[in-house]
Formats: structure tokens, sequence, C-alpha cells
């Protein structure tokens, strides 16, 4: 294990540190597969298919996701998107009106929402002119009650990854837990984070299926951290947060990896054709070159593109307000028919 500034005790919230956690019935009577007569958490004894309380631990999920990410289960906790891990970890880490977080825009939206929700203060250092964070300004905007730090990579809505010496040098250097949020992992050329999580205690990793796996309806979001980490976030998650139909699908979904994967490169083989195609439209300035399912393009007007492609019944995402994103659209790639679709319609606009 390196170095590090990281200690966990000073980091976690006191009132989280002493509080004794909520036990459910299904923590108490961990067996609940057993042919046992279940009368001990007032559930309607009927059988239907989901008239039970879902697994709090979530293990034959867990399991599976385990094995795939080549993680112990250990180093897992599963929440309702990722949306709910980033929250938990702003609760379970951040004394509100005290302690802050570093965010680094243009980046994810959620992380600024969540700091407001829970009454800490955003640190924002912007990224650099390509898009990479700038480490010294990083380390000097943070203080003893920086908690947070949220790297988002690769990085929506700018779609690159950020750069192997810039991540380590974060994580050495910064005394708090570094967030690198994957959604976008599996379109990546990059590789993950994950296999540098025996190392550094600091790092926690974000996953959820809601982008490669195709699986966002369902709500599955997936934090990866040391299993001090874990544990401090096990003491304050809602029981039942994984919900036992969204455990079933997604098991279901797992239990298919080829289907993941031909549609992983699919979406990236669309990306390369749709990349070139906007390289040729006349208002697009400048594409962004993409780790994730979408391209950042930079166009004459964006305001005005984007209600034009309103127009003709394509939604866009127009990112024209974010810092370094002046006059940008994001496109998600599409299915075969989307992308020509929406190209057939950029291409006869003037
Ligand atoms: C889409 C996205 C997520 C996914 O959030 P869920 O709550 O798991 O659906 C997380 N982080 C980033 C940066 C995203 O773009």
């Amino acid at each position: 294990m390196k170095e590090t500034l990281f200690d966990i005790n000073r980091l976690v919230r006191p009132n989280v540190a002493r509080l004794k956690p909520y036990s459910s019935a299904r923590d108490e009577f961990e067996d609940f597969e057993a042919e046992m007569v279940f009368i001990d958490a007032n559930e309607n004894p009927f059988e239907s298919d989901v008239n039970r309380y879902p697994d709090p631990q979530q293990r034959k999920l867990k399991e599976v996701l385990a094995a795939r990410r080549g993680v112990p289960a250990d180093n897992i906790l599963l929440g309702n998107g990722s949306d709910e891990v980033l929250d938990l970890l702003f609760r379970a880490f951040c004394e509100p009106a005290q302690d802050n977080v570093l965010t680094l825009p243009p980046t994810y939206g959620m992380y600024k929402v969540l700091a407001e929700i829970n009454n800490v203060e955003n640190r924002e250092v912007l990224l650099s002119q390509e898009y990479q964070p700038r480490v010294k300004d990083i380390l000097e905007a943070a203080d003893r009650n920086t908690k947070i730090l949220f790297l988002c990579s690769p990085n929506n809505p700018t779609g690159n990854s950020f750069s192997a010496e810039s991540v380590t040098a974060l994580l050495e250097g910064f005394g708090g837990l570094v967030v690198i949020d994957e959604a976008y992992i599996d379109f990546s050329a990059q590789e993950s984070c994950l296999h540098r999580l025996e190392e550094y205690p600091n790092l926690v990793v974000t996953q959820t299926l809601s982008k490669a796996y195709g699986l966002a309806g369902i709500r599955l979001g997936i934090c990866f951290a040391s299993p001090g980490v874990i544990a401090v976030l096990n003491r304050i998650k809602p029981p039942y947060n994984v919900n036992a139909l969204t455990q079933r699908r997604a098991l279901i979904r797992l239990d298919d990896p080829d289907s993941i994967d031909k549609e992983v490169s699919d979406v990236k083989r669309e990306k390369g054709l749709l990349f070139n195609a906007l390289l040729e439209v006349k208002f697009v300035s400048q594409v962004f070159p993409s780790d994730a399912n979408f391209i950042l393009a930079r166009v004459d007007d964006a305001n005005l593109r984007y209600r034009q492609l309103l127009d003709k019944g394509i939604v866009v995402r127009n990112r024209t307000t974010q810092p370094l994103c002046e006059n940008c659209l994001r496109f998600t790639v599409g299915t075969p028919e989307e992308n020509s679709r929406l190209m057939e319609e950029l291409r006869g606009m003037v």
C-alpha cells in the first residue's frame, strides 16, 4: 500500500462514526433462501415474486460484478444509480457548512447539485484548455476540510479521459478521497482505475449499469473502494436501497456478456463514423475525440443549431453555458438509423 496522506478516521463525519446502524430483519437472519418460516419482517406471506424484502447486501449481484471486474466483493457497494452512491459519499464524509469538495468543470452536473443539497462548499478548478486536470492548482485549492475530489474520466461532457500521470499525482498528493467516475469506461480505450484500488486506499471508483449495459431504467450504480470506505458507506445506506426487480434484471443482463460486448462495439464503430461525418459539416468548427458514447462538437451558434435540430425532431444536449464549452453541442451515439438521420439533417442545414 502506498504511503498517502489518507486517514479515514480523520475524514469520516463524527456522527457517522458514532452512530449505531439500522439493523433490518434481513441483516439479523441472513440466510433467507433457507427453508424456514419467515415471520420476522412483517411481510405479506402470500407468495408473489416480490412479496419479500430484497437482499440488503445484494450478495449474488456483487459476486457476479466482482468476478466480471476482477475485484473482491468486499470492495463493492451498490446503489440506486451512481447518483445515490455519490450522495452517500457526501453524507458520510462531508460535514455541512464546514467541509468542501473539489470539482473540475466542465463536468457532470450532479457533483455540484449534490454539494448544494448537502450544504457543502463546491470548489471549482477549471480543466485546462485541453480538458485535463490542472494538478498544481487543484492541490493548492485543497485544505484540511477538502474531503472529496471528483474526477470524471472519461469526462462528461467533453468525452476525453484524464492522463494517467495527473490521476496518479492527484491520488498521491491529495489527502481526501479521490472519486473517479467511470460511467463511460466501457467505451474507452483507456484502462479502468480499478486495478489501483489495492495500492490507493483513498481511491473510490464509481461505475453504472446505465450506459454501456443499457439499464438506465433499473437504476444500478456501483461503488468500488477499500473495505474501510465501503464499511463507512454501509453504515448509512438505506437498508433496501437496491430493489428486488433491479437485482434480478441486472443478473439477467450480466448473464449475457456477449450481447453487452456487441452493443458496446457497435456504439464504438458508429461513434467513429459520426466523428468523421461531423468534421464535414460546414458549421462545425471542432469535434472532440471521445472515449465515451457521445461526441462534443463546437458549432458556429449552438443555440441556433440546437433549435433547428429540435424543429427536425432531434434532441441533442446544448452545453454552451458550461465553461470551456462555448457553442458546444453533445451528441449521444444512437442507432445507425438515428445517426444517419442526424447527419442528413445537419448536412441540410443552412
Ligand atoms: C450518466 C452518468 C452517470 C450515471 O448515473 P446513474 O445514476 O448511475 O444513472 C454517472 N456519472 C456520469 C458522469 C454520467 O454521465
